[in-house]
C-alpha cells in the first residue's frame, strides 16, 4: 500500500479530441515546477497519479495546488491489487488512524468484472467501518468524512481527503499573452486571470527613470515572480518611457496626456508581442475604472493595434478585483507606495470621451516612431530566479 496524490482534470475532459494535448502539457508543467523532487507520473482513465516520497507530500501538494489544469486532487493509497479482501484488510489497517463520528462510501468501480457492484462495494465496507469503528454511524447527507474507494482494473484505491484544485486550462496550452504589467492591483490579476485559460505570459513594463524609481521595477518584478507560482517563468521587458512621456508632456494637450501615452504603450507592446510571439494583448483596464477605461476611450486607444487586446478585469468591481488579488497574493505587492509612469503625470481633467481625428493631429506633433524603435532597442528583458532579478540574455 502506498500513499500517492490522485488528480483530476474535470474540464480537460470535455476536450475530447484534443484530451492528449492538454494532458501532456499539464504533465509538462508538473514535472517542470517539481524538479526538485524525485517523483512519477501515470495516468490512468480520467486521472493522473503522482507518486513522490510520503514526507514530500505537503511540500508537493502546495505545487500542484497551485497548477492549472487540475479540478481536484485526492490523497490516498493504492493498494497493489484490487482483490476484495485484499482491499478490506487495507481499509482496516487505515481506518485505524483516522477518526470521525459520521461517514459514508463512495465507490467507483471502472473494472465491470469485478464481482461487487459499487453500491455493493460501500455497503460492504460500510459495514466493515460499523465494525471496526466504535460510536459511529452513517450520514448520507452531511458525513463528516466520505471515503472515496475506486477498483480500477489493476489497483484499488482509498481516499480520504479531497482537495480544490485552482482549474483552468495547463499554461501553455493556448499559447503565449504580453500582459502590460503595472505596479497596480489590476494588470496582475488580469495576468493571473488569462493564464487560467492557459495562456502563458509575457509582460512588459513602462518605466520613466528618473520619475520612477527602481523600487516601482522591483515592485513589478515582485509580481512578475509571484504570477510563476502559478505557471511559468515570465520575462519581464523593461522598457524606458521616459523620452516618450517627456515629448508628450511637452508637446501635447493636457486632457490627451493619457490617451496619447496609452497609444503609445499599446503600439509598443503590439511591436514586442509579434517579436516573442505572443497572440494577444492582455492588460487590466476595467470598464469606467478611470478616464482613459470609458469606452470611447479604451476604443480610440485600442485602434492603433490589429491585435486582440483581452481584457480579464474589464468587467469585475473594484472590490472583486481586490479580493482576487488578496487570494492570490499579489495585493500586498501593489499596495506598496511605488509611483507608477501613468500617476505622476496624470493631468486633473483628462478627457472622458477622446477623438480619434484629434489623437493623429497631436501624434504629428512627435516623432514617435523613431522614439518608439528606441525605447524598443533599449528594452532590458529580465527575469526572476530565487528573488534575484537577472538580465535574460
Ligand atoms: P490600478 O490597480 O491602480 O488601477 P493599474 O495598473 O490598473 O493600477 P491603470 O492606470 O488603471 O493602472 O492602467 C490600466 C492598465 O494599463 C494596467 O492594468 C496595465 O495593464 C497597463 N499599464 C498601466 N501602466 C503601465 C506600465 N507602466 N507598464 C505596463 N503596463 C501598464
Ligand atoms: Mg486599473
Amino acid at each position: 500500500m502506498k500513499k500517492l496524490i490522485i488528480i483530476k482534470y474535470a474540464e480537460l475532459n470535455t476536450k475530447k479530441a484534443n484530451i492528449g494535448f492538454f494532458l501532456k502539457q499539464l504533465k509538462k508543467n508538473l514535472e517542470k515546477r517539481l524538479e526538485k523532487f524525485s517523483f512519477t507520473i501515470t495516468f490512468d482513465k480520467g486521472r493522473m497519479f503522482l507518486s513522490v516520497l510520503e514526507e514530500k507530500i505537503p511540500e508537493v501538494l502546495t505545487i500542484v495546488q497551485n497548477t492549472f489544469g487540475i479540478h481536484e486532487i485526492m490523497i490516498g493509497y493504492e493498494l497493489e491489487h484490487q482483490s476484495l479482501s485484499y482491499i478490506e484488510e487495507c481499509f482496516k489497517k487505515l481506518l485505524r488512524d483516522v477518526s470521525f463520528q459520521t461517514f459514508k462510501i463512495e465507490t467507483k468501480r471502472s473494472d465491470k468484472t469485478f464481482p461487487l457492484t459499487s453500491l455493493e462495494i460501500s455497503k460492504y465496507l460500510g459495514g466493515v467501518v460499523l465494525k471496526n469503528k466504535e460510536n459511529v454511524r452513517v450520514d448520507v447527507h452531511h458525513p463528516e468524512l466520505t471515503i472515496f474507494v475506486e477498483v480500477r482494473q489493476t489497483h484499488a484505491y482509498i481516499i480520504f481527503e479531497t482537495l480544490k484544485g485552482i482549474g483552468g486550462y495547463p499554461v501553455g496550452t493556448l499559447g503565449k499573452g504580453m500582459l502590460m504589467l503595472s505596479g497596480g492591483i489590476d494588470s496582475p490579476v488580469a495576468g493571473y486571470m488569462a493564464m487560467k485559460r492557459g495562456v502563458r505570459l509575457e509582460a512588459v513594463y513602462f518605466e520613466s527613470p528618473p520619475h520612477t524609481s527602481v523600487e516601482a521595477k522591483n515592485k513589478v518584478l515582485s509580481l512578475a515572480h509571484c504570477l510563476e507560482k502559478y505557471g511559468d517563468q515570465i520575462k519581464v521587458h523593461v522598457v524606458p518611457f521616459t523620452e516618450i512621456q517627456e515629448a508628450i508632456l511637452k508637446n501635447i494637450p493636457k486632457e490627451y496626456l493619457i490617451t496619447i501615452m496609452r497609444r503609445m504603450m499599446y503600439r509598443i507592446t503590439a511591436k514586442l508581442a509579434y517579436r516573442n510571439r505572443c497572440k494577444v494583448i492582455i492588460n487590466g483596464e476595467s470598464i469606467g475604472q478611470v478616464a482613459s477605461q470609458t469606452l470611447e476611450s479604451m476604443s480610440v486607444i485600442n485602434e492603433v493595434v490589429k491585435m486582440p487586446v483581452i481584457r480579464p478585469v474589464a468587467c469585475f468591481d473594484k472590490l472583486e478585483i481586490i479580493e482576487l488579488a488578496k487570494q492570490i497574493g499579489t495585493y500586498d505587492i501593489s499596495i506598496l507606495p511605488y509611483e507608477d509612469c501613468c500617476t505622476i503625470f496624470v493631468p486633473e481633467h483628462p478627457v472622458i470621451y477622446p477623438e480619434l481625428s484629434k489623437c493623429i493631429e497631436y501624434e504629428k506633433l512627435i516623432p514617435y516612431e523613431e522614439f518608439i524603435q528606441r525605447a524598443i532597442a533599449n528594452e532590458k528583458i529580465l527575469k526572476i530566479n530565487e528573488n534575484q532579478f537577472t538580465e535574460y540574455l
